[in-house]
């Protein structure tokens, strides 16, 4: 039998470039905190004067060369406007030998000729950013501890739709002393939104309860182990099926744990590899964790913003086949009156396609409330 390897719990990579060996994300926390001075991961501002005196010392450099050195860097050399005017923060000058500057103009002039101005995706994005990037809590309740662990965790598009996009649906930071069941109610999923059945001959009876609220079973699985959502009396153990398959099969034994009792610092995980989240029976996404590391004082330290969302892909909408203006509410089959089979009508066409002023049903049709993928837009 071959020797067990000693686990270290400080990340390894496994596949170069790709994704760690396993790892126990509390101890890789104690690992850090055991060898950084409590200063480096405090959230009071450096003492300058001590980083001063300890940068001359480590450069071998002298007291002037030290002044020097912090004029010539100093942000104010950086100005590119008198110091009594005010800067117009859209004016890149022409001459400007900083990348950044360089880049930027490139985009204006992009921008100019091509008239294309932000949209509101990403005005929403920077919004966003700068409602939380160091931000500070209200109450000091609310303050994330010093030393605390933050993950960034990617939840993929759902492998169910016909074209599979693999790139990061969702991308939250999320602490240790976060739980599973805090990410699972983050995750926005358009599966958890469904309404089943056919209401053409009643289109106002569409009932309000949603699949979430009728199906709320679910799992994340994590190396070996599947974390049930057991909130709720109606919550089933979803994962026994695939649980006791493998057991029939000779396959390694899976165990399993509740979402809502799991930190994420509880967790013995591989950075980079994909883990699943499965929900509403079939809906599968890829669950990637990609950072761990501990919190610094420019992070955002306000408890109650996280999970913090830091990036939503755009999805494109299905709009409507007849006015073509207005997203798809309706999925209609076997109808006499669309021009095509299935088709997506908004609600509004769909009613003066499909009823009379009195509401009675023309022609024959099923139909189906639609909820589109772009719905958390
Ligand atoms: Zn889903
Ligand atoms: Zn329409």
């Amino acid at each position: 039998m071959a020797a067990c390897e000693a686990k270290t719990n400080i990340p390894e990579y496994e596949v170069l470039d790709i994704n760690t060996k396993p790892f126990h994300i509390d101890t890789f926390r104690t690992e850090w905190l055991k060898r950084l001075q409590p200063d480096q991961y405090s959230y009071e501002p450096p003492d300058e004067e001590a980083f001063d005196a300890n940068f001359v010392t480590e450069m071998g450099i002298d007291e002037d060369t030290m002044a020097d050195l912090k004029t010539i860097c100093s942000v104010d050399s950086l100005l590119c406007h008198p110091k009594d005017e005010q800067p117009d923060t859209d004016l890149v000058p022409d001459d400007s030998t900083l990348s950044t500057l360089i880049q930027r103009k490139k985009r204006q002039d992009y921008r100019s000729t091509h008239k294309c101005s932000k949209n509101r995706h990403e005005h929403y994005a920077d919004e966003l950013e700068r409602a939380t990037v160091e931000r500070k809590p209200e109450a000091v309740e609310h303050l994330i501890p010093e030393g605390e662990v933050l993950l960034t965790i990617n939840v993929f598009y759902a492998a169910v739709f016909e074209k599979f996009k693999v790139r990061p649906y969702m991308t939250f930071l999320m602490t240790g002393s976060h739980t599973l069941a805090e990410l699972r109610d983050a995750i926005c999923c358009v599966s958890d939104l469904q309404v089943c059945g056919e209401f053409s001959n009643n289109p106002d009876t569409v009932p309000d309860f949603l699949s979430k609220d009728h199906f709320k079973s679910a799992f994340f699985f994590f190396e070996g182990v599947f974390y049930n959502d057991m909130r709720f009396p109606e919550c089933q153990d979803i994962s026994i099926t695939t649980i006791e398959w493998a057991k029939s099969r000779n396959f390694p034994t899976f165990t399993q744990a509740k979402m809502e009792d799991t930190r994420f610092q509880d967790l013995e995980v591989k950075v980079g590899y994909p883990y699943l989240y499965c929900h509403q029976g079939d809906c599968e996404h890829l669950v990637i964790i990609t950072d761990v590391r501990l919190m610094h004082r420019d992070d955002c330290l306000d408890r109650t913003t996280y999970p913090l969302l830091i990036h939503k892909d755009r999805i494109d909408t299905n709009k409507c086949a007849a006015c073509h203006v207005y997203i798809g509410r309706w999925h209609t089959t076997n109808d006499q009156l669309a021009p095509s089979d299935p088709c997506l009508f908004c609600d509004k066409c769909f009613r003066m396609l499909h009823y009379d002023p009195q509401g009675n049903k023309l022609g024959q049709f099923q139909a189906f409330p639609y909820i589109d993928r772009g719905a958390f837009n």
